[in-house]
């Protein structure tokens, strides 16, 4: 299964926000969206950074409520490891679990066209098992 059979079912939204928006209104957005993480890009779609809820769970030990005055550029992780859609969701799978993060952006020609989180990764691995196990039964049946 590939990452781009994934956003073909899931769809390619990503909720998404330029640099100079406030850390205030990225927590309202991920609330709002029910999401754990927002990407981070200029107006032409390039990714510049992201940032997830364990960003801002640090920032507030640290930095208490003055942390919501800062700017996602200022806090956003900058070195984002991205996907393609020809990558495998196995191969995702691995990166995530190597660099112990659950949000992967999709680029295409340099521009955000999707996300794959860890849940979709789960999903996915579920669905590829399930398929296994009918193939099995199916063929075992006919012996
Ligand atoms: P997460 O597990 O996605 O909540 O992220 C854990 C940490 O990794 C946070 O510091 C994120 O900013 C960072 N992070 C999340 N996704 C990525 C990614 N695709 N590339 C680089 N860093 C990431």
């Amino acid at each position: 299964m590939t990452v781009k059979s994934v956003l073909a079912s899931k769809g390619h939204m990503v909720v998404s926000m330029t640099p100079n928006t406030s850390l205030k209104e990225a927590v309202d957005t991920l609330a709002k969206h029910k999401i754990g993480a927002l990407v981070v890009c200029a107006d032409d779609h390039s990714i510049e950074g992201i940032i997830s809820e364990r960003d801002i769970v640090r920032l507030i030990a640290e930095e208490g409520s003055s942390a919501f005055d800062h700017n996602l550029s200022q806090v956003m992780t900058r070195n984002v490891r991205v996907c393609h859609e020809e990558h495998t969701i196995n191969e995702v799978m691995q990166i995530m679990t190597k660099h112990r993060f659950r949000h992967m952006p999709v680029e295409k020609d340099k521009k955000l066209i999707g996300i794959i989180s860890i849940g979709d990764v789960v999903k996915a691995r579920i669905e590829q098992v399930e398929k296994e196990a009918d193939n099995i039964r199916q063929y075992i049946a006919m012996a």
